[in-house]
């Protein structure tokens, strides 16, 4: 057998390539930030033919560190940042335009016609989804309607359509294979949960080409063979970033969740077998499926800015000259001064999902530094994320007795402290942190038999660190009633 699982993370900010071995130990990684383009207020792109050049070169990396050919590589796992849409030439194989980011909200108001009378839950029963800039199908629909090239493909049938582990499928097979697996294919608002199957009415109402689409698989099963340095090796497995996350740290059983700290932030709920819609404001999504067995599904509060807050501190406003300095910067301040940030930079997303809402800094006075900026940026992560842990009581009744946490973020002391005394929860952090990349490889890797079962992977699961709430219910309500009223400043901003 052969010693190592490759896994492609192909993240909203850069591509890593990571190989594991049999104990899920990370031997060797590279990584590559790509291109953050932003053509107008609101719009975020990347060139996908840059990603696709940075996946070989990571990939060719990882490989040389521990002098590995195709031939150690048992079998290759994808992740990825989900609802992206890349829209590629299917004869050439060329990317048509800028891939659209998630994050982008230029089809705000082809949203609200879509929803029309039906407001934006039209689609909800069938999707798990509310209507909302967040999601691919419409993002395809914009770009047919506006860029020439691609309604041109899309009229003669070359139109390849696809989220990013479709885009890095294709390339990876040397354009063998136009597939996606149930989790990516559940974010675009154009698969219908309970069939796992495009739905011709949904693409028909949102309007994108349904011989465009790619095939929709399970999540752990050969799909391919790759080529290049890993010539030969099975691509067997893909889960969207955040499902990743969830598989990757065992919550395999119903009532599990994790939440993963990265530029946005995802909590997760494992919720079995059964889908469970959402009135609080969460989506209702598959978590993953193994092969032939029934797919899991999952509820999922997902916040648009975590990590990007910091990035936006240290690019934009230029007061920190690294991400993790963000700490240091908060801790010259003993509290937040009465300072709320609250980034609604896309909207809000979960659980309130308002496209018109747009960011607010609130409580500033005179006294206020760019420590207090630090500390709100921190805190606003963890609000965000105890808004969101509401809305899985309401949904769920789930009463969790700890957190599982990962990410880039999760290394900030102060945030995951706060997070535990905002949630009066313990937080752990598991040995592994990077369980986006341990996921995808524990997909491909049950599917090739380098792993036997689901049991080992939740045998292999380890806590590392755990924070317990220390703070006191009457500091905590204060503080979350001035977030909730920072909240309220944000709505109704765009017109
Ligand atoms: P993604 O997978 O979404 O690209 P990562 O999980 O790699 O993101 O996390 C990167 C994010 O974490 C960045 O947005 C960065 O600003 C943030 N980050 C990294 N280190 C720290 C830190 N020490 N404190 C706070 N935020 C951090």
């Amino acid at each position: 057998m052969p010693s190592y699982i490759a896994a492609i993370d192909q993240g909203t900010t850069s591509t890593r390539c990571l190989l594991f071995d049999h104990s899920g130990t990370i031997r060797a990684g590279a990584q590559q930030e790509h291109d953050q383009i932003f053509p107008k207020p609101g719009w975020v792109e990347h060139d996908a033919d840059q990603i696709r050049r940075r996946m070989w070169s990571v990939v060719e990396r990882a490989l040389a560190e521990v002098d590995a050919t195709a031939a150690d590589i048992a079998a290759v796992g994808i992740t990825n940042h989900r609802e992206t849409a890349v829209m590629w030439d299917r004869s050439t194989g060329m990317p048509l335009t800028n891939a659209i980011v998630w994050q982008d909200t230029r089809t705000d108001r082809l949203c609200r016609e879509l929803g029309g009378a039906f407001g934006p839950n039209r689609f909800a029963a069938d999707t798990g989804l509310p209507l909302a800039t967040y999601f691919t199908g419409p993002k395809v629909r914009w770009a047919i309607d506006n860029i020439p090239d691609v309604a041109a493909a899309a009229e003669s049938g070359d139109l390849a359509v696809g989220t990013v582990d479709s885009w890095v499928v294709q390339n990876l097979s040397g354009g063998e294979a136009h597939v996606t697996d149930v989790t990516n294919a559940s974010r675009t608002m154009l698969m219908h949960l309970g069939d796992l199957a495009w739905d011709p009415e949904l693409c028909e109402a949102i309007g994108v080409p349904m011989e465009s689409l790619p095939e929709i698989r399970s999540s752990s099963e050969v799909l391919a063979t790759a080529t290049g340095p890993l010539e030969g090796v099975p691509i067997a497995g893909i889960l969207g970033d955040q499902q990743a996350a969830l598989f990757g740290q065992a919550c395999t059983e119903p009532g599990e969740a994790k939440s993963t700290y990265g530029t946005g932030a995802f909590m997760l709920l494992n919720t079995g077998t059964q889908r469970v819609g959402s009135d609080a404001g969460l989506l209702s999504t598959v978590a993953y499926r193994l092969g032939d067995e029934p797919a899991v599904y999952a509820l999922e509060g997902s916040i648009a800015v975590a990590g990007s807050l910091v990035q936006w501190l240290r690019d934009n406003l230029g007061i920190i000259d690294s991400a993790p300095d963000v700490e240091d910067l908060a801790l010259t301040v003993e509290d937040n001064g009465g300072v709320y940030i609250v980034p609604a930079f896309s909207g809000l997303f979960a659980p309130y999902w308002r496209d018109d809402a747009r960011g607010v800094v609130t409580g500033l006075t005179g006294f206020a530094t760019k420590g207090h900026f630090a500390r709100a940026a921190l805190e606003a992560v963890a609000y965000q994320t105890m808004d969101v842990l509401e809305a899985m009581h309401l949904d769920a009744r789930v009463d969790l007795k700890s957190l599982k946490v990962d990410g880039g973020m999760v290394v900030n002391e102060l945030l995951m402290q706060f997070q535990a005394d905002i949630l009066d929860l313990p937080v752990v952090r598991p040995e592994v942190i990077e369980t986006t990349a341990l996921g995808a490889a524990y997909a491909a890797g049950l599917a090739v038999g380098f792993w036997e079962s689901v049991d080992e992977v939740r045998d292999r699961w380890a806590e590392d660190t755990r924070w317990t709430p220390a703070m006191d219910a009457g500091e905590r309500e204060r503080l979350v009633h001035g977030w909730k009223k920072a909240v309220d400043r944000t709505l109704d901003w765009v017109d």
